[in-house]
């Protein structure tokens, strides 16, 4: 706390010093335009002239600072002037006599001035400060109490800085059930054991047993781990305290860890309740993480660590965390009694996709008869926030084309607009490049559907895209599947090759066309060398361990310099080899290539349909297609 009345005094000083110079910068501006209204400063000649012509009726001198403030005209025209004694005029009382004008003379009035002085001066201040005082009760007010954010900082008078932020949500407030997470059925089953334990701790203290005290929602962006979290609050029907690792780590030196402590604070008097930290890994981060290291962090994850050791979970607090990057989190987190449950969050499967696509779907006013299933296998990959996504993205579609149902078609294209990015209406092709597009997207088809037919091409189009792209190809999984043969990563490699070898093979020139496809066919071979032992150099060796799985980053190498050449040579090997491969595949069907292409240029986008007519039908040049 000592912290906090530091912090305190130091928003107070501030405080001070801003009113301090509005202060004087009125007193530099605006007095002097307000006096100056109402007492014109003349000088003592024009005060002298003013005297012989008879026009000042009244004078008044105040004797130690010689300034004598007169008037001239009467009633409605009077008017009040200042101006200071020319030293030793005797001739003054004469002229005045002479003019018949009333005088006289007075000791400056020290209390009248000081009063005066105090109330030009200070009467502002205390405007300042009160209503600085006013204006910080009544904004924390509606703030609510718990949830000063970066307010108090500049203006904290009050209690309040230091305060977790956290924003509790009443457990009905949630307003989120497991039947607001589609398909995650097994996250859902490891988390059921904790509803229990939340709607009744007794029962568990009466039989001894320990809950833990924390579990930790691991998997990539979107899949859900929020969501979760706040259907466990809803179902135990429990407060849902939430922050975010980034909020705990703010300017203010010892804050995160005061935050903490007032978040444990009030979660211990609001018990049962949950407590999750999104984003742990802001704060949760190993602590020895080399030169980088964060005091300021540091400090927030050992308080961190001591509250979850020193509450007493007998009351019922679940304390639950969020991150997509599990391997950087410090070891004292995930040691027992902290977080010691690791439920995973993992992306949809086929069935999960469906589920999902179906429960956004009821938020919408759907056409009936939609197959999501279809929509389900064109999206793998696609996280639950993705599918969400979609959903809406048809919605808003639909009400631009003026209708008042979603349609089938409507997800199909939305699904390009979230993979893809919206079509981009201001980039116009040349017809030229119009062709080397369809040429390079249909070499990708081509490869892929003359290989092995796992993953048929869905569509082919050639719109340019906001997300930089001027055409995809989109294969759609048949079933799906959780291995993957060394045959099928060589496949998608060639397939990934099959945009630029069409290029060279008609054009005989290269483009920029094909960074993406190189950089991702380079990306599976790297994998395929260093951490899957598909290579024949390196066998079951291996070379790389892996980061940042669940936002796909790559692998760091773990071999010597020497080794790592050789990996870069064999990796080479690989992505060459998918090249020839769909060099020699599209050489064989050139007359198909040709057709197809010319196809795709004049409709700009086909379906996997009229693909499949035209390269299968018999006309000497379909290729000998596997498994028909
Ligand atoms: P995360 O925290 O894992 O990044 P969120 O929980 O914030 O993801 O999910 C974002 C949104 O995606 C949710 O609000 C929800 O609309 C949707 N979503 C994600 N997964 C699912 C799911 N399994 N079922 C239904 N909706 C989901
Ligand atoms: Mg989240
Ligand atoms: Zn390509």
């Amino acid at each position: 706390m000592e912290m906090n009345d530091k912090k305190k005094r130091w928003s107070m000083l501030l405080y001070v010093l801003i009113a301090l110079s509005i202060l004087m910068l009125l007193r530099s501006f605006v007095y002097p335009n307000v006096m100056g209204s109402l007492v014109e400063e003349t000088s003592y000649s024009e005060f002298l002239k003013a005297v012989d012509e008879g026009e000042v009726t009244e004078v008044d001198l105040t004797t130690d600072t010689q300034e004598i403030t007169y008037a001239t005209g009467e009633g409605e025209s009077r008017k009040v002037y200042k101006t200071t004694q020319f030293p030793n005029d005797a001739t003054l009382v004469e002229r005045l006599e002479n003019a018949n004008v009333k005088f006289s003379a007075h000791l400056p009035d020290e209390t009248a001035s000081l009063l005066v002085y105090l109330l030009i001066n200070l009467l502002p201040l205390a405007i300042f400060l009160g209503g600085g005082y006013l204006l910080n009760r009544q904004l924390r007010k509606q703030m609510g109490e718990d949830n000063n954010m970066s307010f108090g900082g500049g203006f904290g008078f009050g209690g309040g800085l230091g305060r977790s932020g956290a924003k509790e949500v009443k457990g009905e407030e949630t307003g989120k059930s497991f039947r607001d997470v589609a398909g995650q059925d097994e996250a859902k089953e490891s988390l059921q054991e904790i509803v229990g334990f939340l709607k009744n701790p007794e029962r568990y203290a009466a039989i001894g047993a320990k809950l833990p005290h924390g579990a930790l929602l691991v998997g990539p962006p979107g899949t859900g781990k929020t969501l979760l979290a706040k259907a466990v609050a809803g179902e135990a029907n429990v407060p849902f305290f939430s922050i975010s690792g980034s909020e705990f780590v703010e300017m203010f030196v010892g804050r995160g860890a005061a935050k903490v402590r007032d978040l444990f604070r009030q979660a211990n008097e609001k018990a049962p309740c949950i407590v999750f930290i999104d984003e742990i890994d802001a704060v949760g981060k190993r602590r020895d993480s080399g030169l980088t290291s964060n005091d300021e962090r540091e400090q927030t994850l050992n308080q961190l660590l001591a509250e979850m050791d020193g509450f007493d979970n007998h009351k019922g607090i679940v304390v639950f965390a969020a991150t997509n990057r599990p391997e950087s989190l410090d070891p004292a987190l995930t040691r027992p009694g902290r977080f010691d449950r690791r439920i995973p969050v993992e992306l949809p499967d086929l069935a999960g996709r469906e589920a999902i696509l179906k429960l956004h779907a009821n938020d919408v006013r759907m056409e009936p008869g939609i197959d999501f299933g279809v929509i389900a296998r064109q999206t793998p990959g696609a996280s639950g926030a993705d599918l969400a996504n979609m959903i809406n993205e048809a919605a808003l579609r639909a009400v631009r084309m003026g209708r008042a149902r979603v349609t089938q078609n409507d997800i199909l294209e939305s699904v390009d607009v979230v993979i893809a990015g919206e079509k981009k209406k201001s980039t116009v092709l040349s017809e030229h490049e119009k062709e080397v597009v369809s040429y390079h997207e249909t070499g990708h088809a081509i490869v892929a559907a003359v290989q092995d037919g796992k993953a048929p091409v869905s569509k082919i189009t050639i719109v340019p895209r906001t997300s930089g792209a001027l055409g995809f190809t989109m294969q759609a999984e048949e079933d799906e599947h959780y291995l993957t043969t060394r045959e099928e990563y060589k496949q998608k490699i060639a397939v990934l090759c099959g945009g630029r070898a069409a290029e060279e093979l008609i054009f005989g020139q290269m483009t920029s066309g094909a960074a993406n496809d190189i950089e991702r066919a380079t990306r599976i071979a790297r994998a395929m060398v260093t951490q899957l032992g598909m290579s024949d150099r390196f066998g079951m060796m291996a070379l790389g361990q892996a980061r940042n799985q669940y936002l796909g980053g790559d692998a760091t190498l773990t071999c010597s310099e020497g080794t790592a050449q050789e990996v870069d040579a064999e990796v080479q090997r690989l992505v060459e080899e998918g090249h020839q491969t769909a060099l020699e595949t599209l050489r064989k069907n050139r007359f198909k290539l040709h057709e197809i292409a010319h196809y795709l240029q004049k409709k700009e986008t086909i379906t996997g349909e009229e693909f499949m007519r035209i390269l299968t039908r018999d006309d000497g040049f379909a290729p000998k297609m596997p498994q028909e």
